[in-house]
């Protein structure tokens, strides 16, 4: 393959009003484990030939020189000649590289190790199937190439950039220091995307969701497969809601192979288009009745298999803490509060297992509807207040960040109920939680439905036990700390 066999550089960008900064900014670089900096001389306050010799000087890192003109995104405005002879001066100091537009005729480009650039900032990114298109681009260039997809939508081009054999990708210095849309810092990179064990040979498994920048996944996954050994990677892939967004991505998945996409996990709003993507036949009966799936497998030949691990893991939470089996759930009787998606996969899940399952919704059609499609009773919120359950399940986001001080029922109507479930993890003791463990109830918490759903989709990718117990620690520091 064209350019695999150099290193894949990582490339910090540089954007300090002052030389000082910048070289600053360069030891920081080097420290944080960069390969290279950009040092982006359209930001410097000032730039002569004193400033370059700075910047220049005993640098520890390789230096590309960069002065973006306003035309391709960047801040210089000034004359033409004058931005040029900045670039030949800083070839002729020695800078190693020297990035030059490629709209500049090539009579007036320094000579030199020059990066022929262009950027289009009009055009961002629709969908990750734009980032496929420049992993095909590096993987057709013939010579040392970056290509990348920018805004959110392109961040699998950021990090797949080294699997391909570019000749490097950007990473900010810190949140706020980007300087292009949909740069991670050079921490995300190499500390939750697993920069420094990518390679040609590396599987790609994703998230695709709308929005999923706050998504806990990577996080997660990333983590599992490093503990196991895995070579495998990551990725957040931000699909715009609509079946037509997620069928144009999965038609590129198709027609890209070599891009070793292994796995998917699928989240709001997408569970349903990934069903219909997957085809009814390839999922099994609790995942068909539900009506979505949260995890694709993409087998070796192109074929995609499809589960729901959300229900699977939510029973298997509850009967964990009740110390009995799924068939056991029989006859109980079972409230669940909200009739949205985690509810529906809940009570078909319930259901299925012959529990006696009353659903209590605000908009007691909705409920109803649940109900009827199900063999469950509904009832409105109000009637909370007779309530006869021996299990509640939370499926509502009440008592979720940031209005933590909520609760979908108050606690008096708790006397009675042996186990509280509450599908809310963030924060991880709701105050749902609280007052039924004060009420002498048996708890259930959202965290472990969630590490659950995301170890059963590793190791329906793997065929390997997840480390469930690294999976946990990993969602309870992100919900403590959120900071990679
Ligand atoms: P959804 O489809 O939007 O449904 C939300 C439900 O909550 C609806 O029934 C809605 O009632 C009800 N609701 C929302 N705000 C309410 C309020 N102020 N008062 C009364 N009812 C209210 O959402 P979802 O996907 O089912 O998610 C629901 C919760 O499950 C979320 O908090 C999420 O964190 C949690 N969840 C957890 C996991 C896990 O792994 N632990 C997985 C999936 C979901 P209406 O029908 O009247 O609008």
């Amino acid at each position: 393959m064209p350019g695999q066999s150099q290193k894949t550089s990582l490339i910090v960008p540089l954007t300090h009003p002052t030389p000082e900064a910048m070289r600053a900014g360069m030891r920081a670089a080097d420290a944080a484990g960069a390969d290279m900096v950009e040092c982006r001389l359209d930001y410097l306050e000032k730039v002569d030939r004193p400033a370059l010799r700075a910047l220049l000087k005993d640098r520890p890192l390789p230096v590309i020189m960069t002065f973006r003109p306003a035309r391709q995104g960047g801040r210089f405005d000034g004359r033409e000649p004058d931005r040029l002879g900045i670039l030949f001066t800083a070839g002729k100091l020695g800078a190693d590289y020297l990035d030059v537009e490629d709209d500049v005729p090539e009579s007036h480009r320094p000579r030199g190790r020059v990066i022929l650039s262009h950027h289009d900032f009009a055009f961002l990114s629709q969908g990750p199937e734009d980032a496929v298109t420049a992993c095909r681009i590096l993987r057709g260039a013939g010579k040392p190439a970056i290509a990348l997809a920018m805004g959110e939508h392109g961040a699998t081009s950021r990090i797949l950039a080294r699997k391909f054999g570019a000749f490097g990708t950007f990473a900010s210095l810190q949140e706020g220091a980007e300087s292009a849309p949909g740069q991670f810092t050079i921490q995300q990179m190499k500390t939750l995307y697993r920069w420094d064990c990518i390679g040609p040979a590396t599987a790609v498994y994703g998230v695709i969701g709308c929005p999923v920048v706050h998504s806990m996944s990577p996080a997660i996954h990333n983590a599992a497969f490093a503990h196991a050994g895995v070579d495998a990677v990551y990725v957040p892939l931000r699909i715009e809601p609509g079946p037509e967004s997620f069928n144009r991505f999965m038609h590129a998945l198709r027609q890209a192979p070599w891009m070793d996409f292994r796995g998917l996990s699928v989240t709001i709003p997408h569970k349903e288009n990934a069903l219909a993507a997957v085809g009814e036949e390839s999922v099994d009966e609790l995942s068909r009745r539900i009506g979505a799936v949260n995890t694709i497998r993409i087998e070796a030949d192109g074929t995609l298999r499809g589960w729901n691990s959300d229900y699977a893991a939510a029973m298997d939470a509850l009967v964990g803490a009740m110390g009995i089996r799924r068939e056991d759930l029989a006859g109980r009787n079972v409230a669940v509060l909200g009739a949205g998606g985690a509810a529906r996969a809940i009570v078909a899940a319930l259901t299925y297992y012959h529990a006696a399952v009353t659903i209590y919704n605000r908009t007691v059609s909705r409920g109803e509807r649940l109900a009827a499609e199900f063999g469950a009773a509904a009832r409105g919120r109000e009637a909370l207040e007779y309530l006869e359950a021996e299990i509640l399940i939370n499926c509502t986001s009440i008592g979720m960040y940031p209005d933590m001080d909520a609760s979908p029922i108050p606690p008096h109507v708790l006397q009675g109920v042996q186990v509280v479930f509450d599908t809310v993890y963030n924060p991880i003791e709701t105050r749902l939680l609280r007052e039924a463990a004060e009420a002498g109830c048996r708890t259930v918490c959202g965290v472990d439905m969630f590490v659950g759903q995301a170890a059963t989709q590793f190791e329906t990718w793997t065929g390997r036990q997840a480390p469930r117990e690294l999976m946990r620690k990993v969602v309870l520091k992100h919900l403590t700390d959120p900071q990679p």
